[in-house]
């Protein structure tokens, strides 16, 4: 069967993330990339052999720069089953005329407002939502982090309410604007942040409500999360649920810090010590009068990556099982820690007071 045709629409942290994991892919192939700025980045997506294009007052500056432009960026739209719009938050917005113009399918990222396209998408959660559908929005890495722990959960045990407190990374390693460089910045300083209610743009039904503070460091965001729970369980319990989840790394072996995190993906020689998995510190899930403490950190990079692949494969028809999807994309990316089951096959010793909705 041909290979689904996937444009990536900017380039920088998040776009050249998606297009080595769609390279990597058996149905999928990479059929351009999209820049604005003929950077380092460009000059690797050329030694990946991705045909790079551009907008049309910016093939000079590339060439000028000794990089080979294959045409400009509605060009490669028009070869394209698919977009994923990877460009700078609420600037892909302004592409949706494009994409509908030439009647491609487009994915966007969690920068863009929920009203971007119709439907938003966490492979686990709402995977059926995205089937065949022209456009979605993929939720940002901080959402995605939620919704990995928040629904198997509440498939389970019920969940009554979630308080969560994100100390957010002030940039991405390669950023030279973002801050801040001293300081803890509440962000907003409003309440709530927006990451709670975007939770419910994937699981409508939960009651939660988040507050945000920016750190400097590059490395993860941190989640510090309080969840009730409608039915009796343990520590132990929600360890074996979130344990059963590919895409969610129970860390232990003495890190404590999101450092020890990235020199672990490093010794793992992860590529770019990327770690798409939440990684929820094991020793502190706490369970005490039905409420539920822990602490996860998330890498912002990475995490919404394999999300974007099972979009890919769920808007295009390629696969209708999410498991079957999600353990794909694992596979060829080299993730995960054991192989995402549904539910209830995930846990056979599970009592089976829990299955019960
Ligand atoms: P980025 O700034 O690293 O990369 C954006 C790329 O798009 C750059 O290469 C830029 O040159 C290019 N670009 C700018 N304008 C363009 C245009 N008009 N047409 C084509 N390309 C253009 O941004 P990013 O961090 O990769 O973020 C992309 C999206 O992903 C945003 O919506 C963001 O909110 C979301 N996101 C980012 C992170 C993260 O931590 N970086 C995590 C999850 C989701």
């Amino acid at each position: 069967m041909a290979k689904a045709k996937v444009a990536i629409n900017g380039y920088g942290t998040i776009g050249k993330r998606v297009a080595d994991a769609v390279a990597c892919q058996d149905d999928m192939e990479v059929i351009g990339i999209a820049k604005t700025r003929p950077n380092f980045e460009a000059v690797v997506a050329v030694k990946r052999g991705f045909d790079i294009y551009t907008l049309p007052e910016s093939i000079e500056k590339f060439e000028k720069a000794g990089i080979k432009v294959a045409g400009t960026i509605e060009d490669m739209v028009k070869k394209a089953d698919i977009v994923v719009d990877c460009t700078p938050g609420k600037k892909g917005v302004a592409n949706a005329e494009m994409y509908k113009k030439y009647g491609v399918k487009a994915i966007w990222q969690g920068g863009e407002g929920k009203d971007v396209a119709p439907v938003s998408f966490n492979s686990v959660a709402n995977y059926d939502a995205a089937y065949g559908a022209d456009y979605v929005r993929v939720v940002s890495c901080n959402t995605t982090g939620l919704c990995r722990v928040i629904y198997p959960l509440d498939k389970l045990f019920g969940v009554k309410k979630v308080r969560v407190t994100l100390i957010r990374r002030g940039g991405d390693p390669g950023d030279i604007k973002s801050g801040p460089i001293d300081g803890l910045i509440l962000d907003p300083v409003t309440l709530p942040s927006h990451h709670g209610p975007d939770v419910n743009t994937i699981i409508p039904h939960i009651n939660i409500t988040s507050a945000a503070i920016k750190a400097p460091t590059t490395f993860m965001h941190v989640h510090v999360i309080n969840m009730e729970l409608e039915k009796e369980c343990t520590a132990d319990d929600v360890r074996l649920v979130l344990g059963s989840q590919s895409r969610i790394n129970l860390i232990d072996d003495g890190i404590t810090g999101t450092n020890q995190i990235i020199e672990y993906g490093r010794d793992l020689c992860r590529p770019r010590n990327d770690m798409p998995e939440n990684c929820v510190f094991k020793q502190s899930i706490s369970v005490s009068d039905g409420e539920l403490y822990m602490f996860q950190a998330i890498h912002q990079e990475s995490d919404v990556i394999p999300e974007n692949v099972d979009c890919i494969r769920a808007m295009l028809k390629l696969e209708p099982s999410n498991v079957v999807s999600i353990n794909k994309t694992n596979k060829a990316m080299g993730i995960g820690f054991c192989e995402q089951k549904p539910l209830w096959m995930s846990i056979p010793d599970f009592p089976e007071t829990f299955l019960k909705t």
